[in-house]
């Protein structure tokens, strides 16, 4: 960082400014994380320069000896943390990993299944606006009305209907399980290839909090960013029959050349999360999202789906009468960091919302517990009804009490 200070103030400026952004506020979207002293070593490390076209052994270039040890070790420590077949740690995002596997099992105006966007799918599930709605099929299914759970039953209609080539499940707002074996039954029925985008809730697996959907699935993408604390990436898990068809897929059909300083560290954050410590976090993350979602509900917020197994919860904010949008600026004023997020069947249009969703990724790295889940729900519930922003200031003393007993990155003289 003194390299960096002494070159460019400017840049220098903003680490440090993010650095304090990261430690005065309540990071609660769920998507985020606060990755490791080791893991940013490997980042910001000198295997950035390398250039490894093709994968270990097999490359396009000369001098890989050294990156290769890095990807070797990072797929086998995959492998054996999510007890999978097969590991590629290429993919630059979540985005591409995905990509790379509709690269490799279809071809363009082939038809997939995946859950809608407004009922908590992702982007690249289908929406018109993504790659993926433009060159394929996609059919969406969502949540059933009166459960807010997935309607497997639609899903299974719509697999008999539309013969797809895959079917998709997991997505960026699903705060219940998913039923993989189900997915996996009308998967066989269909013919079709099962992927999980596994991208929110891959960590929760990793800490063995929540069940795996690789048994299952024949393909698993993810991030490596979210509740996992690793470097911000993708990466793909399949079964030993799909694994040419994938790597392929990653490069060359999809990339050029792998980040190699990312790909160590991935491998460094899956030695993180073959740990004890780290498993004792995922189910802290899950314990404090349930402990976060029933404050919220007793402030008069109204949890989707009845509540989350997971490390996320979404809630429907139309009783209180302040809109996602809203909630989203008030509560940012007063240092809580969080989302509006669409709600299933939300008559608002996505970019003002009904809802907002929340994440305890973040503030249990931090090492909160239940009890200041408690004090961040009351903050949230505050802020939100806070009309003229006349409280502003309460709340904002309330999140500098929370973050000064628990800062991130506490050690001092970090500064990136
Ligand atoms: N898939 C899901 C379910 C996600 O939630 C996300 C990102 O949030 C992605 C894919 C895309 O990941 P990235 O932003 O790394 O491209």
């Amino acid at each position: 960082f003194d390299a960096l200070a002494a070159f460019d103030p400017d840049i220098a400026g903003v680490v440090t400014d993010e650095l304090d952004r990261l430690r005065s506020g309540l990071q609660l979207i769920a998507s985020e994380n606060f990755t490791s002293p080791a893991v940013l070593a490997a980042l910001g490390s000198t295997l950035s320069n390398k250039y490894a076209e093709g994968y270990p052994g097999r490359r396009y270039y000369g001098g890989c000896e050294v990156v290769d040890r890095a990807e070797e070790i990072g797929i086998a420590r995959a492998k054996e943390l999510f007890g999978a077949e097969h590991a590629n740690l290429q993919p630059h995002s979540g985005a591409n990993a995905n990509l790379a596997v509709y690269g490799a099992f279809m071809q363009p105006g082939d038809t997939f299944l995946a859950m809608a966007l407004p009922h908590g799918g992702h982007l690249t599930h289908g929406a018109k606006v993504s790659f993926s709605g433009k060159w394929f099929n996609a059919v969406p299914y969502g949540v059933a009305e009166k459960t807010e759970h997935i309607d497997y039953d639609q899903v299974r209609d719509l697999a008999r209907e539309h013969r797809p080539k895959m079917i998709i499940c997991g997505g960026s707002a699903i705060p219940r399980l998913i039923d993989f074996p189900v997915f996996r039954e009308i998967a066989d029925e269909v013919g079709a290839v099962l992927m999980v985008d596994a991208a929110h809730f891959i960590g929760l697996v990793a800490g063995k909090a929540i069940p795996s959907p690789v048994p299952y699935a024949d393909v698993v993408t993810f991030t490596t960013h979210k509740v996992l604390r690793g470097p911000r990436g993708g990466a793909i898990v399949c079964k030993a029959e799909h694994a040419k068809a994938i790597d392929k897929a990653a490069f060359p059909m999809m990339q050029g050349g792998p980040l190699m300083h990312a790909v160590a560290a991935k491998a460094v954050n899956f030695k993180e999360c073959l740990t004890p410590e780290y498993q004792a976090y995922t189910r802290q993350v899950v314990a404090n999202a349930q402990a976060l979602t029933e404050g919220l509900a007793t402030e008069g917020l109204r949890p989707v789906a009845g509540g989350t197994d997971t490390h996320l919860a979404l809630l429907d904010l139309q009783e209180t009468g302040v809109t996602g949008v809203d909630a989203e600026t008030r509560c940012g004023a007063a240092g809580i960091v969080l989302n509006k997020n669409a709600i299933p069947f939300d008559p608002q249009p996505a970019s003002v919302a009904s809802g907002i969703r929340v994440g305890s990724p973040a503030v249990t790295t931090q090492g909160m517990t239940e009890s200041d889940m408690k004090s961040i729900a009351s903050l949230i519930g505050t802020a939100i009804r806070d009309v003229d922003g006349s409280r502003t200031a309460e709340v904002a003393a309330g999140v500098r009490e929370l973050v000064g007993a628990h800062p991130a990155y506490p050690e001092p003289g970090r500064t990136s």
